[in-house]
């Protein structure tokens, strides 16, 4: 079993399908820090745009910040004296930088470019922010540990009484992000260490407004006191992959420290200055790692929605029919799908068989009967014929299947 286990993760294993499947490639120039191939950008787009969607459904409004600020920003954030280590920097104009490590300093600047009110909180901001963070050469492994990366961030701006209402808003985003490409996951939740920061009183109530929305929505979890972080306490989410085993992507984390270091402020309605509560929270964890996963979990057979080459357009003769075989790549295009037409000269069966290595879902076979009736012999790659189409049906039939 165990043998088997590992044979099968050899098979999914991502750097050897990043390679195989053109997703991405790692070079000398820039270690760990991963070049995204064509393939491997239309998967990124396709989770961005996902991300976008439902984030502009939830309520966020979407940010971006530099990736190098100045030094004096990470000395006030504490990174400069706590992640020094794992940080990289330089010097512009005798000023020193800092590349960002974290994408919180940016969001906190963008907060308190403005005076705020009660009336304006919550306040979501989500960022999907490139970080870099010095990690040893000896543990960088593909996509899964980088140099730089990615997070799928949000910060969001509440007051206390609205934490409660903003946690649950989260469970239900992560719920859907997951159940989208049908994972299941476990959560759990971690509470005061020993070394905390701020009042007790805050800590307690926090504590009892994440167990209570995690009790009210029926969510088993597992609870690991004394594990929150130093600045507040935190739930995590670890999806299962289907070899069963589990990583931790998403992260909801409650800040009181923060917005104290930075002064954030909000007027309430008693017209007085009061301290936000700064939630952290991350779905996808990093889109290259989440990449990973899923080029792992999916061996590589992505579902429509987010193969790069959804269908291969083989001409049966490259000289008679390859004016078709554009044709019909032309109007599939124009719906918006991803094809490819093969017009080399070689044999069909060895076109076939190396879209099928390529584990592109579709093969598209035109020959003299296709081009008079404007259709397509469907192939599905595993499957074999699937019959004569329409163009038309075509269409219809991959994007119902990629809105399904
Ligand atoms: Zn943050």
């Amino acid at each position: 079993m165990v043998n088997q286990n590992q044979s099968e993760a050899e098979r999914r294993n991502h750097r050897k399908l990043g390679q195989e499947l053109e997703l991405f490639t790692s070079m000398e120039e820039a270690p760990g820090m991963p070049f995204f191939l064509p393939n491997g950008m239309v998967i990124r787009n396709e989770l961005e745009n996902l991300w976008r969607k439902k984030h502009q459904a939830a309520g966020y409004r979407e940010i971006k910040t530099p990736i190098m600020m100045k030094q004096a920003l990470w000395e006030q954030s504490g990174h400069w004296d706590h992640y020094h280590e794992n940080m990289y920097f330089s010097n512009v104009d005798e000023q020193n930088y800092a590349i960002k490590p974290m994408n919180c300093p940016g969001a906190i600047a963008i907060y308190n470019s403005k005076r705020r009110s009660y009336r304006e909180l919550p306040v979501r901001y989500g960022e999907l922010g490139l970080v870099h963070r010095h990690e040893l050469s000896g543990s960088l492994n593909g996509l899964l540990r980088v140099r730089s990366f990615t997070q799928d961030d949000a910060h969001l701006f509440v007051r206390p009484d609205q934490i409660e209402a903003e946690i649950a808003n989260i469970l239900d985003l992560v719920d859907d992000f997951y159940a989208h490409f049908g994972f299941e996951y476990r959560v759990e939740l971690s509470t005061r260490p020993e070394d905390y920061m701020g009042a007790k009183e805050i800590w307690d109530d926090a504590e009892g407004a994440l167990e209570s929305v995690l009790e009210k929505k029926n969510v088993d979890y597992q609870l690991n006191p004394g594990d929150g972080a130093f600045y507040g306490p935190k739930i995590d989410f670890h999806i299962l992959d289907s070899l069963g085993r589990s990583w931790q992507c998403g992260t909801v984390q409650l800040d009181f420290q923060m917005p104290q270091k930075f002064d954030c402020s909000y007027i309430g309605d008693d017209n007085s200055r009061h301290v936000p509560v700064l939630i952290h929270r991350a779905i996808y964890g990093s889109v290259e790692r989440f990449m990973a996963i899923l080029i792992e979990h999916f061996a590589g057979e992505f579902p429509l929605w987010l193969t790069p080459v959804q269908a291969k357009i083989i001409p049966i003769s490259a000289e008679a029919h390859a004016d078709y075989a554009y044709e019909v790549q032309a109007k599939l295009e124009k719906a918006g799908l991803r094809v490819e037409v093969d017009d080399r000269s070689e044999k069909m069966g060895l076109k076939i068989r190396e879209a099928e290595k390529k584990k592109i879902p579709y093969m598209l076979i035109v020959g003299d009967q296709e081009m008079a009736d404007e259709s397509v012999a469907l192939r599905k790659r595993k499957k074999g014929n699937v019959g004569v189409l329409k163009i038309e049906e075509v269409i219809e039939q991959f994007i119902s299947e990629i809105n399904k």
